[in-house]
């Protein structure tokens, strides 16, 4: 319709008409180009928008029960050290129960992944640009970092495990409690140790010395690694969003 319209123009020798047509022809193309552009924009911003509320509702459904892991493995780690002065050092005292447990679960590096499902899906389709915030993005960079060191420490430390009340069993003992029911022996203070014989032991020493090793390595890379960057990425969500709830459940 247009074309015949400058053609019928040119024809006519009309320029008016010619010049008039073509400047209708140029800016359909460059009001079509801006609406292309704007809806992309749009598209692009409610992408994001959506990301970063599901990326929140991912990291409120990380349960209490992974901090409370967490803090147990840390004072775990606590209770191997001072059970360290009694068996290493001049105290000639007893091991308290806490103790003698710790020395039970010291063999125990495990703990549930931080990982974010949000975070993993668009990682692998490509497309974390789509967030755009820097904090959010600077706070994923670390969250990503922090998860694979710790990933790659929790493969390390079970590479070669010492369960001590498996491999000097003569130390400790097992008490049954009165309601069985749901009994977990490593986990619930059930163990008694023989803090004299284990002093005397060498072999029971190293391993144990082994143990205690690891246990910084676990609380450094595997625990407070992904805690401190995970909170971080909470805070950087939060403030995008203009969220705050000081109940938050978080280490
Ligand atoms: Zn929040």
């Amino acid at each position: 319709m247009i074309l015949a319209r400058i053609s019928r123009a040119i024809r006519e020798q009309n320029w008016f008409a010619v010049v008039l047509e073509f400047i209708i022809v140029i800016s359909g193309v460059v009001i079509g180009f801006q609406v292309t552009e704007w809806r992309a924009e749009q598209r692009a911003i409610s992408d994001e928008t959506d990301i970063i509320a599901r990326l929140h509702r991912d990291i409120e459904s990380v349960g209490e029960g992974r901090w409370d892991w967490a803090a147990e493995r840390a004072s775990t780690r606590d209770l191997l050290i001072t059970a360290s002065a009694k068996l290493f050092g001049d105290s000639e005292d007893d091991l308290t129960r806490a103790e003698c447990n710790a020395i039970t679960q010291s063999h125990v590096f495990n703990s549930p992944s931080l990982a974010l499902p949000i975070l993993a899906e668009l990682e692998s389709t490509g497309e974390l640009d789509l967030i755009s915030n820097s904090d959010i993005r600077e706070a994923i960079t670390r969250n990503f970092l922090a998860n694979a060191w710790s990933s790659e420490m929790d493969i390390a430390l079970n590479h070669e495990v010492f369960n001590l009340s498996a491999r000097h069993s003569q130390y400790f003992d097992f008490v049954l409690p009165d309601e069985p029911e749901g009994w977990n022996p490593i986990f619930d203070g059930s163990a008694r140790c023989d803090t004299a014989g284990m002093r005397r032991d060498p072999r029971f020493l190293n391993e144990l010395a082994d143990n205690i090793s690891k246990s910084l390595f676990f609380v450094t890379a595997v625990l407070d690694g992904p805690n401190d960057s995970f909170t971080a990425l909470h805070e950087a969500v939060d403030a995008e969003l203009g969220e705050s709830h000081s109940d938050a459940v978080s280490p």
